[in-house]
């Protein structure tokens, strides 16, 4: 951790994987003596340019991308861009840490990799946000492959960006690579599914928990936050489950709906129209009301989804939940929760399910874009959800018999890091030193 001063959230992410691992250290000496664990600390490439582009008035901006090629024991690095202000090398490496057991997780042959910029496209035309995305990609691409990168979306990636970002790919490679990106739109490419994935598995997961310990979503009150991509689908199926979503955020503050958030406005607002979520209180009238700052938290629920972005969810929020007698947490975003609140969960037999287990959804059906480009193939969306739902089911139970095994039984936590990482381990043994 030394060696990576003012990246805290990636000393977070890498501290939490090696606390889990610590339950297998005596069994596993091999991995000691294949320093395993040193080199899983440094990415195997990491990428850092200039992205140079003309905004609206004329003028240069210059922004700076990353790309962290971080694991590919497994198959082609593999995990989304991220556009956000607060983008910068310790971010892609936590995420692109994350990313590696995840993407293990899900039994899929993906390695590990993330990136973005620090660009920032809330209030950018599109004009100016396909600039930006072109200039990304003119460097982006060489880097790039279906055997070797598979970028896909995160916060501020979704499909606009992704369809700017694979039109310039293929300008530059003259190469119609279907499945060097993920997240593509459903005409040249995409997948069903894809876009409701992860918040889709995030509730999914919840429900496993739940069922795990003789319940379920079904009559729940449930609280998400972020009102983006993961968000947006977390909400839909919860409401498929039956449960009663009561929440939605986004920078500026939360809404609570006692009637159930009403999906198809906050996606006008929210997937359409670009807009604020204050806005959807306005327009819904009747139970649902804005608050400006604060903390989604505060709702009284029985499940928490977090959708928004890392450490959103604090020991003061958690304790908050606690008091209001939740039952589980399923986090959508990534690492939305501070050690200090998974511990205020742990103490309080929470069901918690860490980010690399709960929203690998995402990920897993975008593998499943893949199978379908690699076959010029295109799955119905009956047949994309069950593949998901099994998907989401057998990481589940893989995650609680790992806990069991290695004598934490219900540590979701441990049983997703040590099933992750067993998996990278033993193939980075098999290929050597290097
Ligand atoms: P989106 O950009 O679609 O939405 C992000 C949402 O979170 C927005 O409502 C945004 O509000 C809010 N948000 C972002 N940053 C902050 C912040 N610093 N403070 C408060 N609110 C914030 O992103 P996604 O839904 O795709 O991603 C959300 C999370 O899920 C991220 O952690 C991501 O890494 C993770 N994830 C996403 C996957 C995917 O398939 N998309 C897969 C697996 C994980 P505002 O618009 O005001 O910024």
């Amino acid at each position: 951790l030394r060696r990576n001063p003012g990246e805290p959230e990636f000393q977070q992410a890498v501290r939490e994987v090696f606390e889990s691992l610590e339950a297998i250290q005596d069994r596993h000496p091999e991995y000691q003596d294949h320093s395993i664990l040193m080199r899983l600390c440094e990415p195997e490439r990491q990428i850092i340019f200039r992205v140079p582009w003309v905004d609206d008035q004329g003028s240069v901006q210059i922004n700076r991308g990353y790309r962290v090629e971080y694991n590919s024991a497994l198959g082609p690095y593999k995990g989304g861009l991220r556009f956000h202000p607060s983008v910068n090398v310790g971010i892609v490496k936590f995420l692109g840490f994350e990313q590696i057991f995840k993407n293990s997780l899900t039994g899929l042959p993906i390695g590990g990799g993330k990136g973005g910029s620090d660009f920032d496209p809330h209030g950018r035309s599109d004009g100016e946000v396909m600039r930006f995305c072109q200039s990304f990609m003119t460097e982006l691409h060489r880097h790039m492959g279906e055997y070797t990168d598979v970028p896909a979306g995160d916060i501020g990636v979704g499909a606009r960006e992704i369809g700017y970002l694979f039109g310039q790919y293929k300008r530059l490679t003259n190469r119609y690579e279907a499945g060097v990106l993920t997240g593509k739109g459903l005409d040249w490419g995409g997948s069903l599914v894809r876009k409701e994935a992860t918040g889709y598995g995030a509730a999914i997961f919840a429900d496993e928990m739940l069922k795990a310990r003789g319940s379920s979503v079904d009559g729940r009150r449930v609280a998400v936050s972020g009102s983006g991509n993961v968000a947006l689908y977390a909400i839909e199926k919860v409401a498929q489950l039956g449960g009663i979503p009561v929440t939605a955020s986004d920078s500026s503050g939360y809404v609570v709906d006692e009637n159930g958030i009403d999906l198809a406005l906050l996606q006008q607002i929210k997937e359409v129209e670009r807009g604020r979520i204050h806005e959807y209180a306005e327009r819904r009238g009747g139970g649902a009301r804005f608050v400006n700052g604060g903390s989604v938290w505060d709702v009284p629920v029985d499940i928490a989804l977090p959708g928004a972005t890392q450490n959103e969810l604090d020991i003061e929020a958690a304790r908050t939940l606690v008091k209001n007698g939740v039952l589980a947490v399923s986090e959508g975003a990534n690492m939305p929760c501070t050690p200090e609140a998974v511990s205020v969960f742990r103490a309080a037999d929470v069901a918690f399910g860490p980010g690399k287990a709960a929203n690998a959804g995402g990920v897993a059906t975008s593998a499943l874009e893949m199978q379908q480009n690699a076959s010029r193939d295109a799955w119905s969306f009956e047949h994309t959800e069950q593949r998901l739902t099994e998907i989401m089911r057998g990481i589940h139970a893989r995650c609680l018999e790992t806990a069991d095994e290695v004598g934490r039984p219900g540590d979701y936590v441990v049983g997703a890091n040590v099933a992750g990482f067993r998996k990278v381990a033993d193939a980075m043994i098999a290929f050597g030193v290097i």
